[in-house]
């Protein structure tokens, strides 16, 4: 349903901008003994709430670190051992891409012998 050309939005826990659904992470309270565990749900397939980020560490340490944003909304839910590498690997496109500027070294102005005499 819906109407046509409509994206559907959803908040980072983050950094609070909101961000095409799909671009975001998804991530869902899995586990089904006592205690939840946050687990990455990249499908949007695990039912019941879900909490989005960017694919961001600086959102991801911001939600899960400092707030607990991600823990509080999911419920008290733990972090899954391991979470905060996974989902570096899953943001790996964002903060990796620093080094562009390998100019070649072209002419070196190495040849600075030729005197004419
Ligand atoms: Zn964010």
């Amino acid at each position: 349903m819906g109407s046509r050309g409509h994206v559907p939005q959803r908040r980072c826990a983050g950094c609070g901008r909101r961000s095409a659904k799909k671009s975001l992470v998804r991530f869902a309270a899995g586990g089904d003994g006592e205690k939840k565990i946050i687990v990455i749900d990249p499908g949007g397939t695990a039912g019941g709430r879900g909490v989005y980020l960017c694919p961001r560490l600086k959102c991801y340490d911001e939600a899960a670190g400092r707030r607990k944003a991600l823990q509080r909304r999911l419920g008290s839910a733990g972090l899954e051992a391991g979470l905060r590498t996974e989902f570096a690997r899953l943001a790996g496109c964002g903060d990796n891409r620093s080094q562009d500027a390998r100019t070649l070294p072209g002419t070196a102005p190495a040849d600075s012998n030729h005197s004419h005499r």
